[in-house]
């Protein structure tokens, strides 16, 4: 598609420079340490792809670098267009894997929606990216290479991109080490200076994880793909439900609420004769109602493939939505972007058209 898709065969060992840190980033011999910045200013800032136009670190060290490193991580990157102006990405990997991201234009910010993972091993039934299965996780560099990717296609500075949400394939808590350093570093001056209360994190609620993530002391937003009130129906249709009630969920997002002080989003996706009940929506309120500032993001099922799941209709979702106000709880109806070119929340699945 581009030079930023190039990556030739003999580049497969090397590490991406993205993987670094900047303070860890490979500086030349008996190099001063600011030098550091300055790379980091032609990888971020200036998006430069070619260490020959790093014109101010010195023909040695930029030698050196060209030698050992390379920047993109990616062999091949494809576009589809939606016709709501999002673009899905697909990328492939030096291993030849694929995974994919979302960009979303909006009048007033750009939006990414990256993933963390090749497939998932959640296996959320209602889901095309949990029906792939489980690749591998993602390294930091082919997280935080998606932005860089998606901002040098869309021809755009990646600072440009100042919203993201870590909800396209994988779940971001499997991949804990990797999905924190890639937010680190967009959230590093030095790298793409982003505010982390702008970065969504999606999980499908894992409560371990969760607290240890609250440890970090990121004001993230958090969004719990809670799907249902009850465990009964959550584990028909989210096998991980089978190793955590909504209970140690619902406790562990206090802890979060405690250390982090912040709003989160409950992500509900409304599916015919399974989850969208009165009763259910009563029991949603009555779980939720021990925490402090949620808002709840209900979500018309996009169809995909094989499923079998109905969205539930629109009579359905306005008396499951009345019956939250009624409850007090902050609620909106989110329709997914680019259903048509398969981009939309749920139907990732590595399509090629
Ligand atoms: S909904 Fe999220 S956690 Fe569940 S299978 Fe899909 S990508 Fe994985």
């Amino acid at each position: 598609m581009n030079d930023f898709a190039v990556n030739s065969k003999k580049n497969e060992q090397k590490k991406s420079l993205y993987d670094f840190t900047i303070d860890d980033l490979p500086l030349a011999k008996n190099a001063p340490k600011f030098r550091r910045k300055q790379l980091a200013n032609w990888l971020y800032e200036k998006a430069a792809q070619d260490f020959n136009a790093m014109t101010n670190l010195g023909a040695d060290w930029r030698q050196e670098l060209s030698e050992n490193y390379i920047i993109n991580p990616f062999k091949k990157i494809e576009s589809f267009p939606s016709a709501d102006d999002s673009v899905r990405y697909l990328f492939t990997l030096e291993d030849g894997l694929q995974t994919e991201a979302v960009y979303m234009p909006y009048k007033s910010r750009k939006t990414v929606c990256l993933s963390s993972m090749v497939g998932c091993p959640a296996g959320c039934a209602f889901c095309a990216t949990g029906a792939l299965g489980f690749g591998r996780n993602l390294s930091q560099a082919e997280i935080v290479g998606q932005i860089m990717a998606i901002a040098f296609a869309e021809k755009i500075q990646p600072k440009e991109i100042r919203n993201v949400v870590l909800m396209g394939m994988g779940e971001a808590l499997l991949n804990y080490d990797n999905a924190v350093s890639a937010i680190r570093l967009m959230i590093n001056p030095d790298a793409l200076d982003m505010s982390a209360r702008r970065i969504t994190l999606s999980t499908v609620g894992l409560p371990k994880q969760i607290k240890k993530l609250a440890k970090e002391g990121l004001p993230l937003v958090l969004a719990i793909s809670l799907h249902a009130p009850d465990d009964l129906t959550r584990k028909e249709i989210i096998p991980t439900a089978n190793a955590h009630p909504v209970s140690e969920i619902i406790e562990s997002l206090y802890d979060w609420q405690r250390l982090i002080n912040r709003r989160m989003t409950i992500e509900y996706v409304m599916l015919a004769g399974i989850n969208d009940a009165e009763w259910q929506a009563e029991a949603l309120a009555m779980v939720l109602s021990k925490l402090k500032t949620v808002h709840v993001n209900l979500i018309p099922f996009n169809s995909w493939g094989k499923s079998s799941f109905k969205s539930s209709d629109k009579h359905a979702i306005r008396k499951f939505k009345k019956v939250l106000e009624q409850n007090r709880m902050e609620v909106s109806v989110r329709f997914s972007r680019g259903q048509d070119a398969g981009a939309a929340c749920g139907q990732l699945a590595l399509t090629q058209s």
